[in-house]
């Protein structure tokens, strides 16, 4: 369960989200000129918290895991950031919470498997 190979590895390409053209990383989008920057920036802002929360975890600081995770799943919400707010309500024993969640993973992580 610690294990997670996806959230290790960087995300190649971005899909525009004003017009859906899958591309590289760029300011502006190649197809129509939407400006990409702040996506990134979003993009990075999650990385970080979710390497904090991922830390927290480990050393079990899980009130300050739960915080990052929950930035996490703001800035990107989908499965895989779900299931990292799901584990840090399960260490803390928020069980319920960490049920209903752990509901909306399995749902959306056959709906949105692109
Ligand atoms: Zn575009």
């Amino acid at each position: 369960m610690a294990e997670d190979p996806e959230g290790r590895r960087p995300v190649e390409g971005l899909r525009c989200p004003t017009c859906g053209a899958r591309q590289a990383w760029t300011d502006t989008c190649r197809r129509c000129k939407s400006d990409l920057r702040l996506l990134r920036e979003a993009l990075a802002a999650y990385q970080r918290h979710r390497r904090c929360g991922l830390r927290d975890l480990q050393s079990g600081r899980l009130g300050s895991a739960l915080r990052h995770a929950r930035r996490c799943q703001e800035l990107r919400p989908g499965p895989e950031s779900r299931r990292l707010l799901v584990v840090c309500q399960l260490l803390r024993g928020d069980w319920l919470e960490a049920v209903d969640l752990a509901r909306t993973v399995d749902a959306a992580g056959t709906e949105t498997d692109h």
